[in-house]
């Protein structure tokens, strides 16, 4: 769900970037990118970036804002190549918004210049620079980014090979990482050992070669899936056609479950699963794990509406549309006055009185993470009129922050990892509450749990977390099982 009210934290983890790729000698490669980013807006509303070549100069634009804020129609016929890349960015790591962290990050190796693009967040950032400064390494900042352009750069010079240099990179790396690199010449693509983050290659009709986040991003260009970017695999794109490479050892497979929740948007496919289909599995699960009588089942709009139908078609109960999304608020700057403020301005949704009058309300949402927008948004909907509403959560209680890129903040702050779940619906202020079981949720999509990451869910985290990470986020030890 997406903060309905401006100067809150929103009530669900924040994606955390869109990468985009490209090699198309021939065509409009800057115009394809921002098409591209437009598809992967949903992944990140901070920055927008393109970067293309054309064998010999290297151009960047990279700004803060929505991809149409960045880039107008005179950026885009500057942005002239054959190779290009392109990023949509929400911060984690390192920081706040600013240009300098906006993404392509550049970093030139003697007469040439790479430009990096990543999805994700590394967790031995710290260690790692630490090491490296003895041997003569500086870095500018502490963002994961920069770490890792500055160490290709390094072992690029070292090895006389951009290949090489990626190589040594990945194997001194850890954590999650989809990651989009060019040359004034070439392509690459990167995933991490455990293929975490998603990357997917398409190829454009004419047979040009594209690498994205997720489909949609693909589709909206006219490119057709070929395939996943294999965990630890290293892809090169150039004149002389596509090189692949296994260039680390692969890990445990740990695709984060939370983009089929969630984060994805629901025309993308993963596992050959489109997510439209796997969010109204999800539905259909808890409507039969966690029925209840009501007169109308609605999703919190965009992400949980798919669920929502799946819950309704499930128990026999209409579908309505209870709350109206104004989709065309991205991360303004401008806030709100006190007076609009206390009057609790509506900014991303507004329930819909007609809709919600004298009924008894499912509503259907993707997840709760800290509660307080849950609550407000209950209260709203008895405000309106429902008479009863009873919360339904298309995965189970968020209770271990993410360190692989996405803003779950501490331990502490999440209600899931804090309160029981009758306390949550105490919190919430509704008549009923229910979360969707671990195994249910990784049935939704249609293969087993072990492809996936779910430690936010079940604190078991694929790739090992150094303890200087964990300081400070961790209010509880795990379990003992
Ligand atoms: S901890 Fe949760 S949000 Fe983070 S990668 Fe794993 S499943 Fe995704």
């Amino acid at each position: 769900m997406e903060p309905w009210i401006l100067s809150e934290r929103p009530d669900a983890p924040e994606e955390a970037c869109g990468v985009f790729g490209v090699y198309a000698p021939g065509e409009q490669v800057g115009r394809l990118i921002y098409f591209g980013l437009h598809a992967l807006q949903h992944r990140g509303q901070e920055s927008a970036g393109i970067a293309v070549a054309d064998g010999h100069t290297m151009t960047l634009r990279k700004e803060l804002g929505l991809v149409p804020q960045v880039f107008k129609e005179s950026d885009l016929s500057t942005l002239d190549g054959h190779v290009g890349i392109g990023h949509t960015r929400y911060s984690t790591t390192g920081a706040s918004s600013s240009w300098e962290n906006a993404q392509p990050m550049l970093s030139s190796i003697g007469p040439n210049t790479i430009a990096l693009a990543h999805n994700g967040n590394l967790v031995n950032t710290v260690v790692l620079r630490d090491k490296l400064k003895t041997h003569g390494i500086r870095f500018r900042s502490t963002t994961d980014s920069e770490v890792m352009v500055t160490l290709v750069n390094h072992f690029t010079q070292e090895h006389h090979s951009i290949r090489g240099g990626i190589r040594e990179a990945m194997k001194l790396i850890t954590g999650a990482y989809a990651v989009v690199m060019m040359t004034e010449e070439a392509l690459y693509a990167f995933r991490d050992p455990n293929g975490v983050r998603p990357l997917a290659l398409g190829q454009l009709p004419g047979g040009h070669w594209v690498v994205a986040s997720e489909t949609c991003a693909l589709d909206i260009i006219g490119a057709t899936f070929v395939r996943d970017v294999e965990p630890g695999e290293l892809i090169k794109i150039s004149s002389t056609g596509l090189e692949s490479e296994q260039a680390v050892p692969r890990g445990r497979e740990a695709l984060c479950i939370f983009e089929f929740v969630y984060f994805a948007r629901p025309d993308s496919s993963m596992y050959d699963c489109t997510l439209y289909v796997a969010r109204q599995r999800m539905g259909a699960a808890i409507a039969r794990s966690a029925p209840v009588e009501a007169d109308l089942v609605i999703g919190v709009p965009d992400s949980g509406t798919p669920a929502a139908t799946g819950y309704a078609i499930e128990s026999g109960i209409p579908f309505g549309e209870g709350l109206a999304k104004n989709r065309y608020v991205g991360r303004t700057f401008i806030a709100p006055s006190e007076m609009l403020r206390q009057q609790g301005i509506k900014l991303k949704l507004n329930p819909m009185r007609h809709a919600l009058e004298g009924k008894r309300i499912i509503v259907v949402d993707d997840s709760i993470v800290r509660g307080n927008t849950t609550r407000k948004l209950v209260a709203l909907l008895r405000e309106s009129g429902a008479t009863e509403v009873h919360m339904r959560i298309t995965s189970p209680p968020v209770k271990w922050p993410c360190f692989y890129g996405i803003d779950t903040d501490t331990q502490e702050q999440l209600i899931g990892a804090m309160k029981s779940v009758e306390e949550i619906r105490e919190h919430i202020g509704a008549d009923s509450l229910a979360y969707l079981s671990i195994e249910d949720m990784v049935a939704s999509t249609g293969q087993s749990a072990d492809r996936y990451c779910m430690a936010c869910f079940d604190g078991d985290y694929p790739i090992d977390i150094p303890d200087a990470v964990r300081k400070g986020k961790m209010a509880l030890e795990k379990p003992a099982c």
